[in-house]
């Protein structure tokens, strides 16, 4: 078995690295003919600078034989390693490393700099360079080709009633109001206070059922309750996060548009773990006018870096996928069992309509298995 063969078995690696949305390199240590270590860079799955393929591989190799040192293993990795991996090449005393297409702007076995051949450090490696370079080279530009055209797309969410399942929340907050005043609340209460302001509501709650507390008080207190809420019981819908995280390791980008202000959502995106998925937030703190104007989507397009013709709308309520639309927009309706809409109207004036975020889901990730098997 020759270095190309084990190359080979790199570029696998590096393949796997591609089709999680990850710069493209791999990489294998072997030692008398057996591979005992492998990895692929990921960076963004694992959230960590030090996710490299060849870190991966050593450690995994360190773990294999039971011994820090790798004395007497090959190193292959589909590109030039970076300073941090040669680094670790030398301290795992590795003798021989192999790899395939150059590094010119950060390699440093030979481009930068030649960390494993500075006879001033106490240990230095064989380096071969330039093994299935064409291969190697050719699925990095692939993927730099293709990550520039997928980076200009958005995807833009609003929140209550389309990713989180939100829309019982105000009843309940003034249920819970009223009930603690031994109070019942009126049929028509939630409908009539609908349309007003946090502030608006406030004073005709007061006025209304002659609360004693003031109007701040009574603002204070539903916010505590809405707050209470949202940290505790608010849930987000079906294959959302999963959607999320999806379009996140595509290197698209993602956005939050909403009228809500982040005390509320942030603890349920938190609780998910997928608050780093978002590069933009559009919500109430912006002051922006409401969903009946395309402003808020207009935004939050503008925070991503990406043109309102190459975003995504996912919307809960008509007004939103009709401004969606407005700005130039893909609306998508989203079904939501409490928010009241007219689903004919909004299956009828967006582009698709689902009931989980699945049905997004799926496509793409069979479209990418299929494109990614072209390679
Ligand atoms: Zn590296």
């Amino acid at each position: 078995m020759d270095d190309n063969y084990f190359m080979k078995l790199a570029l696998e690696k590096a393949k796997l690295a591609y089709e999680a949305g990850e710069v493209p390199i791999g990489c294998v240590i072997v030692r008398k003919d057996k591979v005992i270590g492998s990895g692929y860079n990921m960076r963004m799955s694992l959230n960590s600078a030090l996710a490299h393929g060849e870190i991966i591989a050593i450690k995994q190799a360190c773990e294999t034989i039971g011994d820090w040192r790798l004395e007497d293993c090959t190193l292959y990795v589909t590109v030039e390693p970076c300073p941090m991996c040669a680094g670790a090449a030398l301290q795992a005393r590795i003798p021989r490393v192999v790899y395939g297409a150059a590094n010119k702007k950060a390699g440093c076995v030979g481009s930068v700099y030649d960390l494993l051949n500075d006879t001033r450090f106490n240990h230095t490696a064989q380096t071969v360079k330039g093994v299935m370079e064409n291969e190697c080279s050719m699925l990095m530009k692939d993927f730099f080709k293709n990550f520039r055209q997928v980076e200009k797309k958005g995807y833009i969410f609003d929140f209550d009633g389309t990713i989180a399942d939100s829309n019982y929340l105000w009843e309940k907050v003034d249920f819970i109001f009223f009930e603690k005043r031994g109070m019942k609340i009126s049929p028509d209460y939630g409908h009539k206070i609908s349309a007003m302001s946090f502030y608006e509501g406030a004073v005709f709650t007061k006025n209304t059922y002659n609360i004693k507390e003031s109007v701040e008080d009574i603002m204070e207190e539903w916010h505590k309750s809405a707050v209470f809420e949202y940290e505790r019981n608010v849930k987000l819908k079906d294959s959302v996060v999963e959607y999320i995280r999806f379009l996140k390791r595509k290197n698209y980008k993602v956005g939050l548009a909403t009228a809500s202000n982040p005390e509320f959502y942030l603890p349920v995106l938190k609780k998910y773990a997928i608050t780093e998925c978002f590069d933009a937030f559009a919500d109430g703190k912006l002051g922006l006018p409401n969903k009946d104007n395309p402003d808020i989507y207009l935004k939050c397009a503008e925070m991503m870096g990406v043109k309102p013709e190459n975003c995504t709308v996912y919307e809960d309520i008509i007004q939103g996928i009709r401004s969606a639309k407005t700005a130039g927009m893909t609306a998508v309706g989203v079904y939501d069992e409490r928010s009241g809409q007219n689903t004919d109207i909004i299956i009828a004036e967006s582009d698709r309509y689902i009931t989980n975020f699945m049905q997004e889901l799926e496509p793409m990730i069979n479209h990418s298995k299929k494109n990614s098997s072209d390679l």
